[in-house]
């Protein structure tokens, strides 16, 4: 028998955790957090402690009661007895936490599997923000990266890169006994990295599928217009240009094409690109992997930018050891005040603080995140503490947007181009209209299981 059990990604965007059992085989594609994850029960300050293994989830459903695949660790206030594992892999397709964000629930002797640079990732931002992403202890962590051919009993996974907004991520193709499963993970084909997807949706069309999981964030929107990355870029440039003060950039740290495209426009406009010491370990540790990012220590185009400490000196012992590293390509608030129009400087949402030193003047802001986070009503508190900092000091703000998702129309190419014989939505909202697209699709349901 071979199935697909959803725990998570079917009817919502995210929380991809979908077990495929083939004969004895059981292997979990992606094991995510839902967005929505303890929305309904939690507040505030009202969540679960820290010292809690699963008891609370299981309360609430919110973690499937399933037997041999939590740590004894997780169950040990709980109702499910330990047993051994009988769970043969999970396999991570990229560092999202909607795609790896409950590794840390599972028994350590579980195998689990990521691209070398989802591992990398994923152990920086463990580094940097310990309760953000923590993903566990793993007695077999194993690397993949694209072509490699992954054998598990009778079962084989070919992972294959694909574009999105965070390097290191992958589709798998799945050679079951009943023929092949194409599953797409997160992916976008309208940035420098099309080729990946390229290659993807190529791959995965010679492996003639019985079955595609076919992500569809973006699957409802008709009218938008899809913008790429060079119109991103594009549009910092133009911003950039006719600013008469210092350019300030919002965008996660992980998305390093929307740091090359500021990176890009800052030295278009003979600007230094400046970021936090944060952000220069982040760079520092990809740019093993990806080539084409700067030296954060050495590239005249970068400064790292040291916030005041205690002392007020800016000496080298007011910061963390790994922050040091950076410290002969450092840059401080005087600098920048003194000559705003040399800098296009990266700010997350927890530096607004900054321009209390900055004090910007005539300054431009640039919100560049990779969804519609802004727009979300969710967001309302927040998005009133950023036009409230906006308006104090009278900076211009501006959004630059551009999906790390493929558009419907790209979608529509991928589904008609792969052709598998049936097709499966998974972490969309829109699911009835990929019936629109194919005459044999699959809708998966929350904790059931489709057969194939
Ligand atoms: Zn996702
Ligand atoms: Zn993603």
């Amino acid at each position: 028998m071979t199935s697909l059990t959803f725990y998570g990604g079917a009817g919502e965007i995210g929380g991809n955790k979908i077990l495929l059992q083939d004969k004895n085989v059981k292997i979990y594609l992606d094991f995510g957090e839902s967005f929505t994850f303890g929305k309904d029960f939690f507040y505030e300050y009202l969540s679960p402690r820290t010292v809690n293994g699963l008891e609370v989830y299981f309360e609430f459903n919110m973690i499937p009661r399933i037997s041999k695949l939590y740590s004894k660790e997780m169950l040990k206030a709980t109702s499910l007895k330990h047993q051994k594992p009988d769970v043969d892999a999970i396999l991570i397709s990229h560092s999202h936490s909607d795609h790896a964000g409950h590794l840390s629930f599972i028994d350590e002797d579980i195998p689990v599997y990521m691209g070398h640079c989802t591992h990398k990732l994923i152990d920086v931002y463990t580094r940097l923000y310990k309760s953000f992403q923590d993903i566990g202890i793993h007695n077999q962590l194993k690397e993949f990266k694209s072509g490699d051919r992954i054998k598990i009993k009778h079962v084989e996974i070919t992972p294959i890169h694909v574009e999105h907004s965070v390097p290191g991520a992958y589709g798998f193709i799945i050679k079951t006994s009943k023929g092949n499963i194409v599953y797409t993970g997160d992916f976008r084909m309208h940035g420098p990295r099309a080729d990946l997807t390229k290659e993807f949706i190529a791959k995965a069309k010679a492996s003639k599928p019985i079955a595609m999981l076919c992500e569809g964030t973006r699957m409802s929107s008709d009218v938008e217009h899809n913008y790429t990355e060079e119109e991103v870029e594009s549009k910092v440039n133009e911003i950039t240009k006719a600013s008469k003060g210092a350019v300030f950039g919002h965008f996660a740290m992980s998305n390093v094409d929307r740091f090359m495209s500021f990176y890009n426009a800052a030295k278009k406009n003979k600007r230094i690109m400046v970021i936090d010491t944060r952000f220069a370990l982040i760079l520092d540790s990809l740019r093993e992997h990806i080539k084409i990012l700067p030296d954060v220590r050495t590239d005249k185009s970068i400064k790292v930018y040291y916030r005041i400490a205690k002392s007020c000196t800016f000496c080298e012992k007011d910061y963390a050891v790994w922050e040091r590293e950076y410290f002969n390509n450092k840059i401080t608030y005087n600098e920048i005040k003194k000559n705003p129009r040399k800098y296009l400087m990266h700010m997350r949402f927890v530096e607004l603080m900054e321009f209390v030193y900055l004090q910007p003047k005539q300054a431009d802001f640039i919100y560049s995140s990779s969804e519609h986070f802004y727009e979300g009503e969710e967001n309302e508190e927040e998005r009133t503490v950023w036009e409230n900092w906006m308006k104090h000091f009278k900076i211009r703000f501006h959004k630059a947007h551009c999906s790390g998702h493929a558009d419907k129309d790209t979608l529509k190419q991928a589904i008609e181009s792969i052709n598998p014989k049936a097709l499966i939505p998974i972490h969309t909202q829109a699911e009835e209209e990929f019936k629109k697209l194919h005459k044999n699709v699959l809708l998966p349901e929350k904790n059931k299981m489709i057969e194939l």
